[in-house]
């Protein structure tokens, strides 16, 4: 049965051992498939790799990417929603409809919680439609004169980038960004709009009941699970390779996406 970590990090990043003395390690904890998972950099997978091929495990070539950190993604998101509001409310001002920023602005309470909704709310009100589902027919749907795209740049940018490479993006420990469970369904929701197509639901430091919850949300989202230790060095002993709670039978695991691995039965 093979034991499959996805997420560790070597000397390239902030871990304390080289790639080599890593996968050296993982062998010896029974690992048979390691991801090897640095902080913004793909400089150690050579090494990996090739220690990896004498001990006769699997190496899988990954990042994770960190620059820009998820906090400022979703920082620098909400400004992109209280400018899109500004955006919006010119395209109505040009439409002869004034007083839209202020109006949304009272309904919506603060400028980067300004939606789409909000405007149609304010068309109803002041009699210009008769539906908030005519006000995306005629102003806020897609083509339509108010229509201005929310850009999710910095989490589109990372996707992108993996996707480029042939990788499959997977959204790390969504249990550890301290957001309510909201902001969370809004962030999947983002990730997987540009293409993300797992959530990591297992590492060595998550709560159980917190791995439930991600386990479910794989399931609502139609998306994959990923599981990994997240090693750094034996300086940080509560975590080992390869040790992490088993993925909730409901999940389907990213391995599924490639071809070499097969999944554990
Ligand atoms: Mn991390
Ligand atoms: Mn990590």
């Amino acid at each position: 049965m093979p034991v499959i970590d996805l997420h560790s990090h070597s000397r390239y990043s902030d871990g304390a051992l080289s790639p080599a003395a890593l996968v050296a390690r993982a062998h010896e904890r029974g690992v048979t498939v390691l991801a090897l998972t640095d902080h913004d950099s793909v400089r150690g997978v050579p090494e990996a790799m090739a220690a990896a091929q004498v001990l006769g495990m699997e190496m899988i070539p990954a990042v994770e990417i960190e620059e820009p950190g998820l906090q400022d993604a979703l920082g620098l998101q909400a400004g992109a929603r209280g400018l899109r509001a500004r955006h919006i409310a010119e395209r109505f001002d040009k439409l002869g409809l004034a007083g839209s920023y202020e109006a949304v602005l009272a309904l919506a309470g603060d400028p980067d919680s300004i939606g789409r909704a909000h405007f149609a709310q304010w068309l109803l009100g002041i009699g210009r439609v008769n539906t908030m589902q005519q006000a995306f027919d005629r102003y806020l749907g897609q083509g339509k004169p108010a229509d201005v795209a929310l850009p999710w740049m910095p989490l589109e940018a990372a996707v992108a980038v993996i996707r480029a490479a042939g990788g499959h993006a997977v959204l790390a420990h969504p249990g550890r960004y301290d957001m309510t469970r909201t902001k969370l369904r809004e962030l999947i929701t983002a990730f997987k709009a540009v293409g993300g197509v797992a959530l990591e639901v297992a590492t060595a430091t998550e709560k159980p009941d917190i791995v439930r919850y991600l386990g479910q949300l794989t399931t609502q989202f139609d998306l994959y699970a990923s599981q990994g230790s997240d090693f750094h060095g034996a300086h940080m002993p509560w975590i080992e390779l390869g040790r992490f709670p088993p993925l909730p039978p409901e999940c389907r695991p990213v391995w599924q996406l490639w071809q070499p691995v097969q999944a554990p039965v």
